[in-house]
């Protein structure tokens, strides 16, 4: 085999070389001194989506499409999920040039593309045809049992016992069934994925993530087990992952700000009520915690329920949808959940759009200028603030928010719904970091440091790798991590 990627979903630079130091990963130890090591720079924001998307193909978010998990309804002041699927990803290119491929649970790569190889999409937790060709589901069923890659519903529904029980069983399936197919046939080209991700947003103790990383190091011995002395070898994670001090409450700071009005107060007075009696969203999970859900009970329930009831249950705080804002008073906005994002209420875009043409740019410095003001405690916080044209280039650049803005390094965590505090603490202990890791070893790699590497530049290092030029339309560039020939 040419080349094996293995994804690893939110691992961290800092932990990997504290693990490293310590003598905890002896896996990546050992990679490392034969090879090459570096940061690597995620998309912005650092989200998997559109981080996986960005290094499945070299582009950046801008002529891809997919800026993050949602993106605004037409016409509508709601955000929906988008397509998260990609074309002319790397074993596209590869299967169609002749390549052996082997793409083996990928996140956000259902359904299964025909490639020249295998495909399996479980992990996108679609359950019915996830395997391509679509005989391997039943031959991977006599060999391996049922595997299961487990309904992760959202991180706060469920007890950390039941993430950590269910996310352990989900990295040795998937360990289990990569063995398999690597046993099973030749390939030229074999990407695969395992995850901390969620661990990283559920865990407050230290030591117990680095027991995680110790898990995924001795995974990848596992995987590397059943590869020969002359495939090259690349580890990576989509970004990182760490400790969040505080939640921060970006629509209502821009209420306080004078952008953003409400028709009333948001807090219903029945609403209030039922709160005052505990009976809120965030209660009702807890005694779901304390019940323990199990996992049959988890299947069962509609795939859906959690938003179902996440809209008739009242919570403490208002959901943006809810909070009945007066659109003709409000010249921004912040609609996507989870990132630090703002939206110009523009006439002629936005459905109620109040703020001229004209008017944007000067709307918009003027958002950017406020944000660039905001203080905790009399402290002012760390703002890195950007135009959407700063950041991305490409066709589809008109969809990405007009505002992107990261608070102390991602250390808070920007919310949508509408609160009686502009900060709170935060729900779970962590969130995403802009760099993950980037480690290659091989025949082809050079001993070195990695600078300057970037989610875009991996398919352009890849095809390097099998000799083949990078497209035009790239964003990335090649690492210089190649031995002379
Ligand atoms: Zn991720």
């Amino acid at each position: 085999m040419k080349l094996i990627v293995i994804g690893i979903d939110g691992a961290d630079p800092s932990y990997i070389e504290k693990g490293v130091r310590e003598g905890k990963l002896p896996t990546f130890k050992k990679l490392i001194e034969r090879g090459c090591y570096g940061k690597l720079k995620s998309t912005m924001p650092p989200l998997s989506v559109p981080a996986w998307q960005c290094i499945y193909t070299g582009k950046n978010p801008g002529k891809i499409g997919i800026f993050n998990f949602v993106e605004l309804k037409e016409d509508s002041y709601e955000y929906d999920l988008i397509d998260w699927k990609v074309k002319d990803s790397i074993w596209q290119i590869l299967s169609r040039r002749g390549k052996k491929v082997a793409i083996i649970n990928n996140y956000f790569t259902y359904p299964p593309d025909k490639v020249n190889g295998v495909m399996i999409s479980a992990i996108d937790n679609i359950k019915e045809n996830c395997y391509y060709p679509k005989e391997l589901e039943k031959e991977i069923e006599n060999k391996l049992g049922k595997l299961d890659f487990g309904i992760i519903p959202p991180y706060y529904a469920i007890s950390k016992k039941q993430l950590t029980k269910l996310t352990e069983e989900m990295l040795n399936s998937s360990v289990k069934l990569i063995r398999y197919i690597l046993k099973k046939e030749k390939f030229d080209f074999f990407i695969t994925t395992l995850d901390i991700d969620r661990l990283h947003h559920l865990i407050d103790d230290e030591k117990e993530i680095k027991t995680w990383y110790s898990k995924i190091d001795s995974l990848v011995n596992e995987i590397l087990q059943c590869i020969d002395e002359k495939t090259n070898i690349i580890l990576l994670s989509d970004h990182g992952g760490g400790k969040m001090k505080k939640e921060f409450y970006t629509n209502e700071f821009l209420k306080k700000e004078g952008f953003l009005n409400l028709k009333r107060k948001y807090s219903k007075k029945f609403d209030s009520f039922l709160i005052k009696i505990g009976f809120s969203m965030e209660n009702i999970l807890k005694i779901i915690q304390t019940i323990k859900i199990d996992r049959v009970l988890m299947k069962i329930l509609p795939h859906n329920v959690w938003d179902i009831a996440k809209e008739k249950v009242p919570r403490k705080d208002s959901p943006f949808g809810d909070a009945e804002i007066n659109w003709f008073k409000t010249r921004a906005f912040s609609p996507y959940p989870s990132i630090g994002a703002v939206q110009i209420n523009l006439a002629g875009r936005e459905p109620q759009g109040i703020v001229n043409e004209s008017d944007y740019g000067r709307v918009r410095d003027e958002v950017i200028a406020k944000l660039k003001t905001v203080t905790i405690n009399g402290q002012k916080i760390k703002m890195d603030v950007y135009k959407r044209e700063e950041i991305y280039k490409g066709p589809y650049i008109e969809k990405a928010p007009d505002i992107l803005f990261v608070m102390d390094d991602w250390q808070y965590f920007p919310k949508i719904s509408f609160s009686d505090k502009l900060f709170k603490e935060p729900r779970d202990p962590g969130h995403h970091r802009l760099y993950g890791f980037f480690l290659a070893a091989g025949p082809n790699i050079k001993k070195c440091q990695v600078e300057n590497a970037e989610v875009t530049d991996i398919v352009p290092t890849i095809l390097k790798i099998f000799g083949m030029k990078k497209e035009k339309e790239m964003d990335g560039k090649i690492l210089s991590i190649f031995k002379k020939k």
